[in-house]
């Protein structure tokens, strides 16, 4: 029976929207979002809009964007937790049978969506947009990008794709594997591509900023990379290993050297100097060694506290938006 009246609803899709401090992009970004929804023959939607503590006008827009849209829903976190955290919240919230990530910047065209769906309908349960160029993104954060992805790939288990940022669709199934992660330091372009399923990646044109500017920092972007890393790979550990043993092993066999030499020849050891840049460079490696340690055992102490990966403050919804066909 309830197969039967399920085979007449429609499907429902969460777009879910990280917000923090978009207030100037908002009303824009939801018009050209609905425009682009109503579009899709044979959904219904509902917008998920995370607000992750904005500080401007964000959260009054988005009542007021609430008030005229009824398939709105505002997950309103305490505070700022940053993005992945509000991704999370927006999976918990969620209710669609499938999900699209989207920022409120405008950089991901809604427009989009209509295709991410037909690949849903043909069987993938994530598909993944990949930029195919970068607008309005300085040299240097397009060749960082680069070299980031390129170590990453080196270093983790799972491939994780060049370019491909968190705009994307994934099935219930798909999100629920995702949600079922317990981790706390979410690197969540690992997580997508651990989960595995079937995927699938479009091209897709970036563009650039509507209003505002970026949230991220290089200091930001540096801690995330470095959180990529950890979080997918034990690599550098064992890098801290190896250097350690190849140091070691130097050192050991020019004692043997420098032994052989004032035994044959009565040499008296020689050069300060080069005993002072020994010592600083093997004390320099063992403080890397201790900082990469250090990251790790940092990232532990983060996970056994198992603190949540965020506090709503509140959640408004005037219910589902689950139509008939
Ligand atoms: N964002 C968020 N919390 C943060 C920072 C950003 O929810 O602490 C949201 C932001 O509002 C936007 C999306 O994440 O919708 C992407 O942010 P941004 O445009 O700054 O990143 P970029 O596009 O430069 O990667
Ligand atoms: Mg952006």
């Amino acid at each position: 029976m309830f197969l039967v009246w399920r085979a007449f609803l429609n499907d429902l899709v969460s777009v879910i929207v990280p917000v923090y401090n978009e207030a100037e992009v908002l009303e824009a970004f939801h018009l050209r979002l609905r425009e682009a929804l109503d579009l899709i023959a044979g959904i219904d939607s509902e917008i998920v809009y995370i607000d992750d503590g904005s500080t401007d006008a964000s959260r009054a827009v988005l009542h007021v964007i609430q008030s005229k849209d009824p398939c709105v829903v505002i997950a309103q976190l305490s505070r700022n937790f940053g993005k992945e955290s509000a991704l999370s919240a927006g999976f918990d919230v969620a209710t669609g049978d499938v999900l699209i990530v989207i920022d409120a910047d405008l950089q991901d065209p809604p427009e989009l969506i209509d295709n991410m769906i037909q690949e849903w309908r043909k069987g993938s349960d994530v598909v993944n947009m990949r930029r195919k160029s970068r607008e309005g993104e300085s040299a240097f954060k397009k060749l960082t990008a680069h070299l980031f992805y390129r170590v990453i790939n080196r270093l983790s288990d799972v491939p994780i794709l060049q370019d491909v940022g968190d705009f994307r669709l994934l099935s219930r199934r798909a999100a629920d594997a995702l949600r079922s992660m317990p981790e706390r330091c979410r690197f969540m372009k690992g997580l997508y591509a651990w989960i595995g399923f079937r995927q699938i990646t479009l091209d897709y044109h970036r563009e650039a900023r509507y209003a505002g500017a970026t949230k991220w920092k290089y200091w930001g972007l540096w801690n995330y990379a470095l959180d990529g890393i950890t979080s997918f790979s034990t690599g550098p550990l064992k890098v801290a290993m190896y250097v350690g043993l190849i140091s070691a092993a130097t050192a050991f066999f020019s004692g043997i050297y420098f032994l052989v030499k004032a035994i044959l020849f009565g040499d008296p050891v020689p050069g300060f100097p080069t005993l002072i840049a020994a010592i600083l460079f093997l004390g320099g490696l063992q403080l890397v060694a201790v900082g990469i340690v250090g990251e790790y055992v940092g990232r532990l102490y983060h996970e056994v506290k198992a603190r949540p990966k965020y506090v709503l403050d509140k959640v408004s919804s005037s219910g589902r938006c689950r139509t008939g066909a």
